[in-house]
């Protein structure tokens, strides 16, 4: 335990919750297919970074974690690795995994990060783009052959509100808030209001939640207190709150 807490020191990671798991020192140590280590090695990276290292674990045994860690630090790939493991290939079973981004831009990003870290699984990885295709593509009686869903939330919710709804998000196991404190900030009400539609209609039982965020807001923080059972909180670097 004192080595485990001396590693975490020397990596900026602090950890608040209950029975966390050891940080993982190489990719070697994620406790994944074969496959996602090679495509995290074919993007050059050659260590996981520390949210990596800490996040990774937590999420491959389904814990709900708020993490907090700079810009640059690698988090997209944090959530990813866990989702490609849980997700293993496609199915025909509609999105199981949802992914909120504040922008459009960040959202493609996130998109083509997940294409390079699941080669060879054959992900159906999609974004919304046009409203009027999305209503036929996405329609819950159609084929459901798509996996992921990267995308704001906006489009998300416009979806959600046609009647009947435009898609359906009763499979999806993993559900990602990223850049939370930036989604929280754009009008702290319009998204709090967003996110209960989404999650409402996220109602599988396995659903869980996971949020990123590049600062410390006790806004996120008291959100996820309160929406996320046995939570485990991570930050890198210095406490700002
Ligand atoms: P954040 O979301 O924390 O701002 P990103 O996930 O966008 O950071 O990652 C920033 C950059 O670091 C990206 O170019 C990404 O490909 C790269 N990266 C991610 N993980 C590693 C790693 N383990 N080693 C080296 N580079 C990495
Ligand atoms: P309150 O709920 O009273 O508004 P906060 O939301 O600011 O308080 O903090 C709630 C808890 O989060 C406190 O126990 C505090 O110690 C802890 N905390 C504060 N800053 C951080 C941080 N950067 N990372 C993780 N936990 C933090
Ligand atoms: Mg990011």
């Amino acid at each position: 335990q004192e080595q485990i807490n001396h590693y975490r020191n020397v990596n900026n990671i602090t950890v608040v919750g209950r029975h966390v798991p050891e940080p993982c020192k190489s990719f070697n140590d994620f406790n994944v297919d074969e496959d996602i280590i090679e495509n995290l090695k074919t993007c050059g990276f050659e260590e996981p970074t520390p949210i990596q290292k800490q996040a990774v674990p937590l999420m491959l045994e389904g814990r709900q974690i708020l993490a907090c860690a700079p810009t640059g630090s690698g988090k997209t790939a944090a959530f990813l690795v866990p989702i490609i493991d849980a997700l293993k290939g496609p199915q025909r079973q509609g999105f199981r995994a949802l992914i909120l981004c504040p922008t459009r831009e960040l959202a493609k990003q996130t998109q083509r990060e997940c294409g390079r870290l699941s080669e060879g699984r054959g992900f159906r990885v999609h974004i919304i783009s046009k409203i009027k295709k999305a209503l036929t593509q996405y329609n819950p009686n159609g084929s459901q052959k798509y996996d992921i869903l990267v995308t704001t939330p906006n489009r998300l919710c416009y979806l959600l509100k046609q009647d009947p709804p435009g898609i359906s998000l009763r499979n999806v196991e993993w559900l990602i808030i990223d850049e939370a404190d930036k989604l929280f900030e754009s009008g702290v009400r319009g998204f709090r209001e967003q996110l209960n539609d989404i999650l409402k209609a996220c109602d599988n039982q396995k659903r869980k939640i996971a949020m990123f965020s590049a600062t410390y807001t006790p806004v996120v923080a008291k959100w996820c207190v309160h929406n996320m059972k046995g939570l485990v909180r991570i930050t890198i670097g210095h406490r700002n709150a």
